[in-house]
């Protein structure tokens, strides 16, 4: 997938970079910068999943979610998998 540069989460603009980390992080969110930032190094369909992850980590925090991580990775990993196996466009018209 391609990952955009911006997206949209209800009237919050996020910007989303690439970079390699020094870390062994995978992706990050900056809530006061409102900045995802993804490692460029990762595999393309491990990229797609932080990218989702990551937009998780936007939502529960503008939203005032109380999750643990685990949960959240666990709910991404999911989303992702369900997608990916039964090919799930979602855009596309019926
Ligand atoms: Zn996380």
């Amino acid at each position: 997938m391609i990952i955009p540069k911006t997206i949209n989460v209800n009237e919050h603009r996020i910007e989303i970079i690439e970079r390699k980390f020094s870390t062994k992080d995978m992706g990050t969110f900056s809530r006061k910068d409102m900045v995802i930032h993804i490692d460029s190094d990762l595999q393309e369909d491990v990229k797609a999943e932080t990218f989702l992850h990551e937009i998780f980590e936007v939502i529960i925090r503008i939203c005032g979610i109380e999750i643990n991580h685990q949960s959240l990775t666990i709910m991404s990993e999911m989303l992702f998998s369900t997608i990916r196996k039964n090919n799930i466009n979602l855009l596309s018209k019926y």
